[in-house]
């Protein structure tokens, strides 16, 4: 299907294109999002068109093309930068770089409406211009793009909205968080370009959970082994522990990391800890020396509660790293500097677990598998994790076989 005639029928008729009563003034930069009470969400062709939007209004905000998808359709990112308008390569150079990717599961969308609104808002409260000079943010808001249009109510059966939600997998059938290492789909070697373009300092790739039922609205998951260079893991200590993290829970949000359950159907005997590996967005980032941090709302809450977490946590995470950039600049660069001169030394290639666990204050509720539910109980439980990771060097593999 050809994107650009449908966009330039949006753009002249936005008022029958997108509801049934015409859209106010103030409407006009609304997600579907916010003007259905977070029921739906927008098409994709409406949230490009919502971006364009902005971007006509803001020499800060530049909206691009980085690839094509088997259905034949337009991929898109959003620059947000001091000067996007006519930034050159190099004029980043000076800033530090969160690439944002949403909707790499594409039913999983919270991050597209919550990256828009958060650029809406705050560009508008600076007469549209980017209140950040130190961070560029290239925001991607729909990365499985055919797998967003394939939409329907029934796509995430006991995800508790929005009403149209996309598609997991691509056109072809593929997992793009699984693909990250062998690049096998157009979409995935079309991010990489951009990654190669872009040159973030930091990852965020968003999702919603596949399942359990707990307290928390949001979750999330690092790498805290020997995967991600040791700088880097200290540096992401401070920045999420010590600051974002404890913004976010002030902003009324229950935050932990994302559990892995050892037994699905009983959630007190634990939960582990992973290490990715590089088909996955986060194993493939620290493989090229890159904190990431996954998201993962929780798919019980609904939508609305969803993407305000996921807004806050954005907006946290930005005031950071404006005020506290420099040092994770430095960090990547040493760890770049570490990565090239490994050559003749032991690396690690395996993980396992060193038997040590440690007591996990959970704020779960009871699972019920098939149950869409999410009923909230007050008292904490006191559960044991799994045994922590230790490494491996390549030097002990072979007493693994
Ligand atoms: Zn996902």
């Amino acid at each position: 299907m050809n994107l650009l005639p449908r966009m330039l029928i949006l753009a002249l008729l936005p008022c029958t294109a997108l509801a049934v009563t015409p859209l106010s003034k103030e409407d006009w930069l609304k997600t579907r999002a916010e003007r259905s009470d977070f029921v739906e969400t927008d098409s994709a062709v409406a949230s490009f068109a919502l971006l364009e939007q902005l971007a006509a209004r803001s020499p800060d905000l530049r909206l691009q093309t980085f690839g094509l998808t088997p259905e034949g359709r337009e991929m898109k990112w959003l620059l947000a930068a001091t000067g996007a308008d006519e930034a050159e390569p190099g004029t980043l150079d000076d800033t530090t770089r969160l690439l944002l990717i949403a909707g790499i599961h594409a039913g999983e969308i919270e991050g597209k409406d919550a990256g828009i609104m958060l650029l809406r808002d705050l560009t508008e409260n600076e007469g549209f211009r980017w209140p950040y000079p130190g961070v560029s943010l290239a925001f991607v808001p729909m990365f499985n793009l055919d797998g967003h249009e394939r939409r329907s109510p029934f796509n995430r059966i006991n995800q508790n909205g929005p009403a149209n939600m996309g598609w997991r997998g691509t056109a072809q059938r593929y997992n793009l968080n699984r693909d990250f290492l062998k690049a096998d789909t157009p979409e995935m070697r079309a991010l990489l370009g951009l990654w190669n373009q872009f040159e973030p300092h930091l990852v965020y790739d968003s999702h919603t959970t596949d399942g359990a039922d707990y307290q928390y609205d949001l979750t999330w998951h690092l790498e805290q082994f020997d995967l991600l260079d040791a700088g880097l893991r200290t540096w992401q200590r401070g920045f999420f522990f010590d600051t974002v993290f404890p913004a976010v829970t002030r902003r009324d949000h229950l935050l932990t990391s994302y559990p892995e359950p050892i037994d699905h159907s009983d959630l007190r005997k634990g939960v582990s800890y992973f290490v990715s590996t590089a088909k996955y967005s986060t194993g493939y980032a620290a493989a090229r020396n890159r904190p990431v941090l996954l998201i993962e709302t929780h798919m019980l809450k609904d939508y609305r509660t969803r993407v305000r977490a996921t807004r806050d946590l954005l907006d946290e995470s930005l005031k950071a790293l404006q005020r506290d950039g420099l040092p994770l600049r430095d960090a990547v660069a040493a760890a770049d500097r570490r990565a090239a001169s490994l050559a003749g030394q032991d690396v690690v290639l395996l993980t396992r677990s060193n038997g040590k666990s440690e007591n996990l204050t959970f704020k779960d509720s009871p699972i019920r598998p098939g149950k869409a539910s999410s009923r909230v109980r007050p008292m904490p439980n006191m559960i044991r994790t799994h045994p922590r990771h230790s490494i491996c060097r390549s030097s002990s593999i072979r007493n693994l076989r």
